[in-house]
């Protein structure tokens, strides 16, 4: 698995995690997928990216690369926030993985797909928590085809928030204008009550 995760990442990415201490992950006394998932290669890789908290999340990278077109996301109030969330809910959530692949409307589509093939709705806390991923994790790991619908999923996820993040960064209403409203809307509101 450690191979697949080295393949999953970018050579940047594994020279800070380098830089952090030379090991790709804590050691695990078990392998977290014991089978091979039922999924494209690519799909697998990402899921891998993502558990090991590489992926695009606010919870860490606070949106650095999107501040130059939305420089709201540059404030406390907002850089640790769903995107989706804040611009077609008007609510403060923390942006997580578990956030993304449990509860996020923005990804309803592509969970209900999951759910399909797994036969099983995914359940949850309200506000989720890294836990409810790690329960999801648990219950499809051994399974290859659950867990080639969780990869299916993971890689899903992220071209629906890439797609959301591209729509949000165009001209006009729909895109950085529609943001710098519902932004600037919250802002004046006091900050809504946030979900973190
Ligand atoms: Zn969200």
């Amino acid at each position: 698995m450690d191979y697949y995760l080295r393949m999953a990442c970018t050579p940047e990415v594994l020279q800070q995690v380098g830089q952090r201490g030379g090991r790709l992950a804590a050691p695990m006394s078990e392998l977290v997928f014991p089978v091979l998932p039922h999924a494209d290669t690519g799909a697998v890789q990402v899921l891998l990216r993502i558990l090991a908290g590489f992926e695009d999340f606010a919870r860490v990278t606070a949106h650095h690369t999107r501040r130059d077109l939305h420089p709201a996301l540059a404030t406390d109030d907002f850089k640790h926030c769903c995107l989706s969330c804040l611009v077609y809910r008007n609510e403060r959530v923390l942006d997580s993985e578990w956030h993304s692949f449990c509860e996020c409307p923005g990804t309803a589509s592509a969970r209900s797909r999951f759910s399909e093939i797994c036969t099983t709705e995914l359940t949850y806390n309200q506000p989720c928590t890294a836990k409810d991923l790690c329960r999801l994790v648990a219950h499809v790991s051994s399974d290859p085809r659950k867990a080639g619908a969780l990869a299916t999923l993971a890689l899903n996820v992220r071209a629906t928030r890439r797609h959301t993040f591209r729509k949000l960064s165009t001209h006009g209403p729909t895109g950085r204008g529609l943001v710098a409203v519902q932004l600037t809307q919250l802002q004046n509101l006091g900050a809504a009550p946030a979900v973190i």
